[in-house]
């Protein structure tokens, strides 16, 4: 006997459903009109990248491509991989197309679906979107302050509140080293104490232990040197001028120390967005970037400084369920078209185009035949009006025009029905 057969979406990874869509829509809807307003172009790149393009750009020592990418391997044999996050791809489109020949900067937006083998739980799945926005080609400082802005923008317009920025400067080749040196060794004191994540890290990532949660390496982060203290002259003047920009234009935000980020490509500031609450913070930021003056060169291009950052769709659609956000109510029609008989299902059908093309809403059930069945969808639907076309008005050219409300009915001409129907609603 066969095996009845049962399929689910694979683990970590969700169907979007109608209700769901309505928020995605939302939020592209959002991020579509801040980026017409800051001048971004959209951008489409592949779901697959070459592996190396993630490992290169992302770092060989992260969690992202130690342990989460989704890779595969082609009958050609090349390694490619599902893009866990969109910058690396994004910068591989700038260098290949040569959009550094286009006057700098270069802005982009996009808006889709990103791929890590995480453990899911709330807020962190396998399949997950993402929204982001990328500036290439320019290092003034007023930019990252403008790129926060803009994540800002989105989730003030989605209407969430109580939003907090974190922040900070990471360094770069100049500055980083040395402090790394310097947290490597307070940490070897001390390692002992560590989790057992953090004494790998120590020797492949040490950055990344100022980001472990658990307690007992938390009580030691606390006391660790921080970055701030040991920025070069450039790195330090940059932030300062970030801040002072973030003061003018009122945002705010909070110094963290101790965020590094997960990617090893940023130089600089980095920076997440929470929504300060419990909730808020029990589901992790929902958004997060920050500068990466060095990656384009890293992937093969020119020296090209870049700042960008990216929000999670599904962290962000959880939120506005909490908050209860409301949605604009969709437009719905205030018309049915009911039909009857072999020629008058004809002849509705080319009717609905009518309508279609003079831009107004109109419901039908073609494949339902009984009167009393079309008139109890227009009933559950709460239209208006419903337009009825049967054999015998097909033949005569009319049709009739039933008030849902008083049950009063009319008949017109067909040619007119549009018209009349357009001043009516
Ligand atoms: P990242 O690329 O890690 O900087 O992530 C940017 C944003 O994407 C985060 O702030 C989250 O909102 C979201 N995000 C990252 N990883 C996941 C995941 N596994 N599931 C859902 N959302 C995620």
């Amino acid at each position: 006997m066969s095996k009845k057969l049962k399929f689910q979406s694979p683990t970590g990874m969700h169907d979007i459903l109608l209700e769901e869509q309505k928020y995605f829509q939302k939020i592209y809807e959002v991020c579509e009109d801040i980026a017409n307003f800051y001048q971004f172009q959209k951008i489409e790149t592949p779901i697959l990248e070459e592996t190396e393009l993630f490992s290169r750009g992302i770092g060989f020592s992260t969690d992202i491509v130690g342990k989460q990418m989704f890779t595969l391997r082609t009958k050609g044999g090349d390694y490619l991989t599902l893009r866990p996050e969109f910058t690396a791809s994004i910068v591989r489109a700038y260098i290949e197309h040569g959009m550094f020949n286009l006057p700098q900067p270069v802005k982009l937006w996009y808006f889709g679906p990103c791929f890590r083998y995480e453990h899911p739980q709330a807020g962190r799945f396998r399949q997950f979107w993402q929204f982001g926005f990328e500036v290439l080609g320019e290092e003034s400082p007023v930019i990252d302050t403008q790129v926060i802005q803009i994540f800002y923008n989105i989730l003030r317009e989605i209407r969430l509140k109580k939003l907090i920025i974190e922040i900070n400067s990471i360094g770069d080749n100049q500055c980083r080293p040395y402090y790394k040196k310097l947290l490597v060794s307070y940490f070897r004191s001390r390692e002992m104490a560590l989790c057992a994540d953090c004494r790998r890290r120590l020797r492949e990532n040490p950055l990344r232990i100022l980001d472990c949660k658990e307690e007992k390496c938390q009580r030691i982060i606390s006391q660790a040197p921080q970055m701030i203290d040991h920025l070069c002259e450039s790195c330090h003047s940059h932030f300062k001028e970030v801040l002072e920009f973030l003061d003018e234009i009122g945002l705010p935000y909070h110094l963290n120390p101790y965020l590094v980020r997960g990617l090893d490509y940023y130089t600089k500031t980095v920076f997440e967005i929470y929504e300060e609450s419990p909730e808020g913070r029990a589901l992790g930021a929902l958004a997060g970037g920050g500068r990466y003056d060095a990656l384009t060169k890293l992937l093969g291009g020119k020296d090209t400084p870049g700042c960008g950052g990216a929000g999670g769709i599904e962290r962000i659609i959880n939120l506005m369920k909490t908050r209860q956000l409301r949605l604009k109510k969709e437009r719905e029609p205030e018309i049915f078209l009911a039909q009857l008989g072999n020629l008058g299902k004809r002849k509705s059908l080319r009717l609905l185009e009518d309508f279609r093309k003079a831009k107004i809403q109109i419901a039908e059930s073609f494949g339902r035949d009984s009167l009393k069945a079309q008139l109890a969808r227009a009933d559950k639907l709460g239209v208006k009006h419903t337009l009825i076309l049967g054999q015998q008005e097909a033949l005569e050219g009319t049709i009739i025009v039933r008030d849902m409300a008083s049950g009063k009915q009319e008949t017109i001409k067909i040619e007119k029905v549009v018209r009349e129907m357009k001043r009516r609603i």
